[in-house]
């Protein structure tokens, strides 16, 4: 009951247009059901053989996000019913996940991954990277992937200055590729910003999907 009672307080405290990606990672499949049967339909999973093993067990209407560190050995495990990869920041990545998109006769959305965190330990490409990937004529003949939009995490720190400050870049960025790259593309509208600690802080700056894990399920224990 309490996965029930924390996602209902929380989506009252988000505007509706806001989508809530409910970080299942390390959880058991019951207490993704519990979210299902309240009403939940988009689960975020970190790790490949997690995300496969619980999507053949749960519902099938579930909305799979992958928000983890993509390895590109193991895009053909989810590429069959991914519905979004949340952290994309290479070519060599985009290039597997077309390829894989074929074999599976499917477009695969993804969002480009920015590196806007002080913590050099956190993944993602800088504007110059993603710049030259956008303008690459490889990129252009990817049929079977649609990059929809970025992401981004903030630097895990109490300073809310700094972590606005990382948003907005992010924010930045997102419009900077629209205006060059998506302008007549109304996919690309998404800017997946905001965990259980900063989301606040991220709807503020205009975030349109925010990854949640803790204030749904509770506390991990790794
Ligand atoms: C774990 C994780 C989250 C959710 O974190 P919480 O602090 O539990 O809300 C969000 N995004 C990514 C990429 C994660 O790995």
């Amino acid at each position: 009951m309490e996965i029930r009672e924390n996602l209902n307080s929380f989506l009252s405290t988000i505007p509706p247009k806001v989508k809530l990606v409910a970080v299942s990672k390390t959880k058991p499949m019951d207490a993704i059901q519990e979210a299902y049967d309240a009403g939940q339909r988009i689960m975020g999973e970190n790790k490949v053989q997690d995300l496969v093993a619980k999507a053949e067990v749960l519902p099938t209407d579930i909305e799979w996000h992958f928000i983890g560190h993509m390895q590109t050995n193991k895009v053909k495990f989810i590429a069959p019913f991914v519905q979004l990869i949340h952290a994309v920041d290479s070519m060599k990545l985009l290039k597997e996940i077309n390829k894989q998109g074929a074999k599976n006769n499917r477009i695969i959305n993804c969002l480009l991954q920015f590196h806007i965190a002080q913590e050099s330990t956190k993944f993602g490409l800088d504007l110059d990277k993603a710049i030259n990937i956008l303008n690459s004529s490889e990129y252009k003949t990817f049929e079977n992937l649609r990059v929809v939009g970025v992401m981004g995490m903030a630097t895990y720190t109490d300073d809310e200055t700094q972590i606005r400050n990382e948003f907005k870049k992010l924010v930045g960025n997102f419009k900077l590729l629209k205006s060059i790259y998506f302008s007549d593309r109304s996919y690309f509208k998404e800017i997946s910003m905001g965990m259980s600690d900063d989301y606040k802080i991220a709807i503020d700056e205009g975030s349109t999907m925010i990854r949640i894990g803790t204030k749904i399920f509770g506390e991990r224990n790794y």
